[in-house]
């Protein structure tokens, strides 16, 4: 995907003399988060309400001499809180998730205005960063301690294994998900003693501020968390080339162009990418239930999330019956532009977006495939909407059968038997989540297991994992490399040493032995070794 709601959309004049602008967020709240940014080239990015198309409200853009210091302010204040004990590291994330919820109703409303989701939608990333920030505070510390491995020989040598952070963490996040996908890596980071240089998303760069001043007022020191924005394609590499390790959420396509400057430094990556996602109904499917699930799946955030579903596979026995309660279930859905709660859909984030939804329902029909509900746009709710759309008769050679679409329209199909709707799932080029809905769990687990893709969700479409904080998340091929979540989240921003001690006797032929007599010791030993079970 490329890096629409990132275009500059500079003014050429400091906005704060300009009287005549009209935006939706307070101005005072924006100037407040604004001048956190690292940033003086006194040209600006003005940000658009999907919902209104109404300004929001104006960012100074980072040039690469604003990267530099942020880098460097950063790293000084890393040398400090590496030093920081744990358990003080873990009061700020806490103190963090409690500002997380009670300011919560601020935050929405901002994540609302920027990304144009429903506000339960908006509400999963409140509940995704404060759950984050509690998981590390209370686990962190069991994973960042020494710990002693097995020496080459029993008692004669020790060995520790230390873990250091890495340094500067850069952070480079996406508009979907705009306040825990730019928060959420960062909470590891910071937990593991490291520093954090983040550029978010220019159309959502707010929802991430306003989170990076909870996390100061929870007692982050002011430099650690450096912020700069700009165009990707800009400030990413600035960024990337200053960093010891990058997470990157985005799409595939860019994925591979940071992958390679993150290769040509040596540093490790982590990329959250994109996905084409599975869900399964099997014939044993509580089918009223399956067909809950299966809508909040397609078109929670307005099919905006890397995790939903955009295949749907229909056991034959129940093809009918499941589709006509789907397709109730999608034409019941409420869309609506207000800020708060009520709606069930969303907007498209940008003009670009809905383009490419556009493009592909049109191209799918064009070809041949029936639009069963849905199939177009919705201006008289809002500029940017589209109808949840529900596609069937989707074949290879239509752009939305293996290509993530993105946006709320999925394609249903019916499979025969299981071996048939698992080589189905686990075809084309991402494998990040899938789900599967079955009247037997144990079943649903052992089918799992089968489908190549870094989570599974069985009987819900994609909040029990990513929910469940201990759970590793990430994909497999094209959808990505590494993980967030879970030990694996953390273990990716320590640096690992092992010291291995000699006691006694060093590693040489001893006691006046020849060269030929140490060797058969030592044979002699390995073969002890092996009997006695050691590994
Ligand atoms: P995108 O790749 O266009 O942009 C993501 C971020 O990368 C933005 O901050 C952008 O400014 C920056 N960027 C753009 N070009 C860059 C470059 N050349 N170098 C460095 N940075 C650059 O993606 P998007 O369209 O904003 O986000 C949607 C995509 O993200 C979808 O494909 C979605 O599936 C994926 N996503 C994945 C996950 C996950 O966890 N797997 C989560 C959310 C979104």
């Amino acid at each position: 995907m490329s890096d629409h709601a990132d275009s500059p959309a500079v003014s050429p004049a400091d906005p704060e003399h300009d009287s005549t602008a009209t935006y939706a967020l307070d101005p005072a709240l924006v100037r407040r988060l604004g001048a956190t940014v690292a940033a003086t080239s006194r040209e600006w990015h003005t940000t658009y309400a999907p919902f209104t198309g109404q300004p929001i409200g104006v960012i100074e853009l980072s040039g690469p001499a604003d990267v530099a210091r942020a880098a460097g302010l950063a790293r000084a204040a890393q040398a400090e809180w590496a030093t920081v004990p744990v358990p003080r590291r873990a009061e700020v994330l806490l103190r963090f998730h409690d500002l997380v919820l009670e300011r919560q109703d601020e935050l929405l409303d901002l994540i609302q205005w920027e990304s144009g989701k429903a506000r339960i939608h908006a509400f999963e990333e409140i509940a995704h960063a404060a759950m984050t920030a509690r998981y590390y505070a209370r686990t962190g510390a069991r994973r960042l301690g020494a710990e002693r491995r097995l020496g080459m020989f029993p008692l004669l040598t020790r060995v520790d294994v230390h873990r250091q952070p890495k340094g500067l963490v850069g952070v480079i996040s996406p508009w979907n998900y705009p306040f825990t996908m730019a928060l959420s890596d960062g909470l590891a980071a910071i937990m593991s003693g490291n520093a954090i240089l983040h550029k978010p998303d220019s159309q959502t760069s707010l929802s991430a501020l306003y989170g990076v001043a909870l996390l100061r007022e929870a007692g982050l020191p002011p430099d650690l968390w450096q912020v700069v924005c700009g165009p990707g394609p800009v400030i990413g590499p600035e960024v990337i080339d200053r960093v010891d390790h990058l997470c990157f959420t985005g799409s595939t396509s860019t994925g591979r162009e940071v992958a390679t400057r993150a290769a040509g430094r040596l540093i490790g990556a982590s990329l959250e990418l994109g996905g084409k996602n599975p869900m399964l109904v099997l014939r044993d499917a509580h089918l009223d239930r399956a067909a809950e699930v299966a809508a909040r799946a397609c078109f929670s955030s307005a099919g905006q999330l890397c995790v939903s579903t955009e295949r749907l596979y229909v056991a034959d026995q129940v093809f009918e019956a499941f589709v006509s309660r789907f397709l109730e279930q999608a034409r019941s859905l409420r869309l609506s532009a207000e800020i708060g709660y009520g709606a069930d859909v969303g907007s498209l984030v940008s003009q670009q977006q809905l383009d490419t939804v556009v493009r592909h329902v049109e191209d799918a029909r064009r070809k041949g495939a029936e639009v069963l509900t849905g199939g177009g746009p919705r201006p008289d709710v809002g500029p940017l909407f589209y109808a949840p759309t529900v596609l069937t008769g989707v074949r290879p050679e239509m752009t939305c059968f293996a290509e993530e679409t993105f946006g709320p329209v999925v394609s249903v199909y019916r499979f025969g038997d299981e071996a048939d709707a698992v080589s189905r799932a686990n075809a084309g080029p991402y494998g990040l989540n899938a789900s599967i809905l079955t009247g037997d769990a144990r079943r649903g687990r052992a089918l799992a297991r089968r489908l190549r893709c870094g989570s599974v969700n069985v009987n819900e479409g994609y909040g029990a994992s990513f929910g469940s904080i201990d759970a590793p998340m990430g994909g497999l091929r094209g959808s990505g490399i590494g993980r967030r979540q879970g030990p694996e989240g953390i273990e990716r921003f320590l640096d690992i040493q092992a010291v291995a001690t000699q006691r006694v006797l060093p590693i040489r032929p001893v006691l006046g032995l020849s060269q030929a007599a140490h060797v058969k010791t030592m044979t002699s030993t390995l073969r002890l070794l092996r009997r006695l079970h050691r590994p």
